[in-house]
């Protein structure tokens, strides 16, 4: 890895600059402006785990808690082989301002373990998921900080963490601290539409979107990067609106057809052999190709810097609906502004996950059930509100969507502090 690349890999940095100049541009109050710039803990911890074959192997996890004045630290968990303390403070800080444009009472946090989950059996990922959230102990909580599903972790992992975490708890504790983790199945507390809400939260950005632009979505081509939890929940749910995909990438490859290629059967033919590579109702290409397939909407919904510098000149779409969390870096953002295209910013489109998470937490405190049209319902609602405030911001302020999302983020933590003041 050159010197530059390696740079250009900190997703921390993305997120500082990203910050900076929403601050320089709204003029965030300088004392407040120093507390948001850091981190509140970072935990990281090594242990061991039992292998199937009596080894015991060691892991590294990470837990960041970026803020929490807004409510209790709340982000997911991944499980990947680059996961870092520079990618974790990112994504955590991201939650930060992703509750806050969403109006919800929750504050940043994002965890992780580093390493690769497929190389692993099930009853592995079980012990090292369970041995995770022990040494986590009452660094997460109901009331203080509560993990979710992210990149490789589903909710499977979420019953194992919740079983784990009651387990260490009084008996007579446990039944009021089932809202310590959101993302759980159903029947172990999970909220209907939780699995989807990503999804149907970035579907719901492009709804949006597509009417302030007088923009049909009925025939519009679409590609997708990632088709994972998010994006094939996006690509189901833009399916009834008669948009085409056409091509799409996964860790195993990616493939294309002009004539469409239907979001439900990928789906079914990915949970069968794990990716998409090998559909014989497409054709492989490459990445780069992927990339310069010409469409009207891009979802990337994978991983972080995507969209940089090298990649964005290929881009031929309107708009990129921002999936995954810090898809396009700097760089990636200023040759998409220069070339026209449409960008709703991670921090706005991809929180209808987040919100969903609020409402399992919210079900759980209460001994509530919602059906699913009450949930679609609040999410549309919170998904819409958010998409207002920030396009009004970001005109207000004469400046891009991004740190138009930013300074309706930080506007509010900054009121906050301002009531609250800083103790002593
Ligand atoms: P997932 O594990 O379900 O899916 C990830 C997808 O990305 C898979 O299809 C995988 O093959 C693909 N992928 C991984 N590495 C890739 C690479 N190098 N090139 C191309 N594709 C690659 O994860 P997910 O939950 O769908 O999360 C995807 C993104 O959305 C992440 O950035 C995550 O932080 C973000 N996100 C997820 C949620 C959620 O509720 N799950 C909420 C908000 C944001």
């Amino acid at each position: 890895m050159t010197k530059e690349s390696k740079k250009k890999a900190s997703v921390y940095e993305n997120v500082t600059k990203q910050f900076n100049k929403a601050a320089d541009l709204m003029g965030l109050d300088s004392e407040i402006r120093k507390i948001l710039a850091k981190t509140t803990n970072e935990i990281i911890i090594n242990f061991p785990a039992k292998m199937n074959d009596g080894r015991i192997e060691m892991f590294t996890g990470y837990r960041v808690q970026h803020n929490n004045v807004l409510g209790p630290y709340k982000g997911g968990l991944r499980y990947h082989p680059a996961v870092n303390i520079d990618e974790v403070r990112a994504l955590a800080t991201w939650m930060t301002w992703k509750s806050a444009i969403i109006n919800i009472p929750f504050g940043g946090a994002k965890g992780g373990i580093q390493f690769d989950p497929h190389k692993y059996s099930l009853t592995e990922l079980e012990r090292i998921t369970r041995r995770f959230t022990f040494a986590l102990g009452s660094n997460i909580g109901p009331e203080y900080d509560i993990p979710a599903p992210d990149v490789n972790t589903n909710a499977q992992t979420m019953a194992w963490i919740l079983d784990t975490y009651l387990s260490t708890q009084p008996p007579h504790e446990r039944q009021r601290c089932t809202h310590v983790i959101t993302g759980k199945p159903i029947e172990a507390g999970g909220s209907l539409g939780r699995d989807k809400a990503t999804g149907q939260g970035v579907v719901f950005t492009i709804e949006e979107w597509a009417k302030d632009k007088g923009f049909n979505l009925n025939g519009a081509t679409y590609t997708v990067q990632g088709y994972g939890n998010v994006g094939s929940w996006a690509a189901h749910l833009l399916k009834p609106h008669g948009s085409k995909l056409i091509a799409v990438e996964d860790v195993t490859g990616a493939i294309a057809n002009a004539m469409g290629i239907d979001p439900d059967d990928l789906t079914a033919y990915v949970k069968k052999t794990g990716g998409v590579k090998g559909y014989t109702k497409a054709k492989p290409i490459d990445h780069k190709t992927l990339l310069s397939t010409k469409a009207d909407i891009f979802i990337p919904a994978a991983l972080e810097n995507q969209i940089i510098a090298e990649t964005a000149p290929l881009l031929n779409i309107k708009v990129v609906a921002e999936g995954a969390n810090g898809p396009t870096d700097p760089d990636g953002d200023e040759i998409l502004q220069k070339k026209g295209i449409d960008i709703i910013p991670d921090i706005l489109c991809n929180a209808g996950g987040v919100v969903v998470s609020y409402f399992e937490w919210l079900q759980n405190k209460r001994s509530e059930f919602w059906d699913l049209e009450e949930v679609d319902n609040k999410l549309h609602k919170k998904i819409v509100n958010a998409y207002e405030r920030v396009r009004e911001t970001a005109k207000e302020f004469n400046t891009d969507w991004r740190t138009g999302a930013y300074i309706v983020a930080l506007r509010r933590l900054e009121t906050v502090y301002k009531e609250r003041g800083i103790f002593p």
